[in-house]
């Protein structure tokens, strides 16, 4: 920490990870020969740049953008761009480096990686969001390829930036070779890529019950964040017949006893995606009750999925889930949960499962959309649905398998240590450099 001393998340990332491995490596010491642990947590490039563009009245804006290129040693690095006004170098390095130990997990051969900016979309015009995606790429076209660096989308970039990104790397690499996921469906994307990370997490909070012989069905459910992942979240939470009874954005909360119906989320999906409203205006529409700078998780629940952005459940939410009787908590978010909050967790028995294992349906099918490309050849929906709902079962049961401690499982140590295996021998195996 000496080294970087104004990093919180990406410390908070480590120690978490560290704390997991500690006992496993004391078991198996070759794994803290050949400095593992020093490079691991040292990522393999950082970019960094200017991107300066023109809005709409004329004026000139500069923002900063980034790429961690945290780890190439199961593949080409991979994970999404962040477009949130708070992005910094110490959010970006947390995010890339729990994105290695997560596409390991995925059995897929993808390393680890994660950029954006911070550019804030709000508010801005389609034009000015395509003249910023334009200039971004300008620089960062250079770092990229199919085979070296493939980014994706996250918090602020959907299909719309992805779309203008790709457009411009096309144009400046003359190759219409595929380096983002999460692409339109008519160039190149995945059917299943928009609800995949939501639809994960829900199949492994089913996973999670079943193996401690529950069942989702009939359960309530709050849920964070309203944005893509918390979307599908939802929907997949109706379709097993859960009962989900919050959603919340950056300004507050909205509870619904009566729950969600699919009339509610299309109503919710519309708002956020095509007029980029708030829950605020969603409460209002069907009457609900609105929390004003408020999160969900003083509302009583069985299963909570946050699904809004790191550090969103803090340790006094935690208690008072526990406190109000919940059993399983999966993060669709990255991060979500304080470390002190999910030690609360742990503590209590709760079912909890690390982003890192919860939430990496939605890189699961990027890689798999990474396959379409280079087969040119589009799957069914059942098809990377059924892959999808396989890659959950395999991460829980590779969980179990690192992870049990008598009769109950450690989610956050089975995840850690199952990534870590993976990445540690491609690293053992290719030599030190
Ligand atoms: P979106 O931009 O679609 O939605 C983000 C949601 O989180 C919005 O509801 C937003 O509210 C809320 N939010 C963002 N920042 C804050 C903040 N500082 N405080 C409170 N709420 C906030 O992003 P995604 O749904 O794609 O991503 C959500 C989380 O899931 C992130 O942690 C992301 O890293 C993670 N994730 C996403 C994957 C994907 O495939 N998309 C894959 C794996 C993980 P508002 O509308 O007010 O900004």
């Amino acid at each position: 920490s000496a080294r970087d001393p104004h990093q919180p998340e990406f410390m908070q990332a480590v120690k978490e990870v560290m704390n997991s491995l500690w006992p496993f490596i004391e078991k198996n010491p070759r794994y803290a020969q050949h400095g593992i642990l020093e490079r691991i947590v040292e990522p393999e490039r950082i970019i960094q740049f200017r991107i300066s563009w023109v809005d709409d009245s004329g004026q000139v804006q500069t923002n900063r953008g980034y790429r961690i290129q945290h780890s190439s040693s199961i593949g080409p690095f991979k994970g999404g761009m962040r477009f949130h006004p708070s992005v910094n170098l110490s959010i970006l390095k947390f995010l890339a480096f729990e994105q290695t130990f997560k596409n390991a997990l995925t059995t897929l051969p993808m390393g680890g990686g994660k950029g954006g900016s911070d550019f804030d979309p709000k508010g801005k015009s389609d034009a000015e969001v395509m003249r910023f995606c334009q200039a971004l790429i300008i620089e960062l076209h250079r770092h990229l390829g199919p085979d070296t660096d493939v980014p994706a989308g996250d918090i602020g970039v959907g299909a719309r930036e992805v779309g203008f990104m790709a457009g411009m790397m096309k144009k400046l690499s003359n190759s219409a070779a595929s380096v983002f996921t999460g692409k339109g469906l008519s160039f190149g994307g995945s059917l299943v890529r928009p609800e995949a990370t939501g639809y994960g997490t829900v199949y492994f909070a089913e996973e999670m019950l079943k193996h401690a012989h529950q069942s989702i069905e009939g359960l309530t459910v709050s849920v964070s964040g309203s944005g893509n992942v918390a979307q599908y979240a939802i929907e997949k939470c109706l379709q097993l017949g859960a009962k989900v009874i919050t959603v919340s954005d950056s300004h507050g909360a909205v509870i619904d006893k009566a729950g969600f119906t699919h009339e509610k989320l299309a109503a919710l999906i519309e708002l956020k995606t095509q007029q980029r409203g708030r829950v605020e205006d969603y409460a209002r529409q069907f009457n609900l009750v609105y929390e004003a700078g408020k999160r969900p998780w003083h509302v009583p629940v069985d299963v909570a999925l946050p699904c809004a952005t790191q550090n969103e459940l803090e340790l006094e939410d935690a208690q008072t889930l526990i406190r109000n009787g919940v059993r399983c908590v999966a993060e669709g978010a990255n991060m979500p949960t304080s470390l002190a909050a999910v030690d609360a967790f742990i503590d209590a028995n709760i079912l909890y499962a690390p982003g890192k294992a919860s939430n990496a349906g939605g890189v699961a099918v990027s890689g798999l959309e990474m396959s379409q490309n280079s087969q040119r050849l589009q799957w069914t929906r059942e098809q990377v649905d059924t892959k999808l709902h396989a890659i959950m079962r395999d991460i829980h049961e590779n969980c179990v398998r690192h992870g049990s401690e008598g009769k109950s499982v450690n989610y956050v140590n089975g995840a850690n240590i199952a990534g870590f295996v993976k990445v540690a021998d491609a690293m053992l195996h290719q030599g030190i450099f």
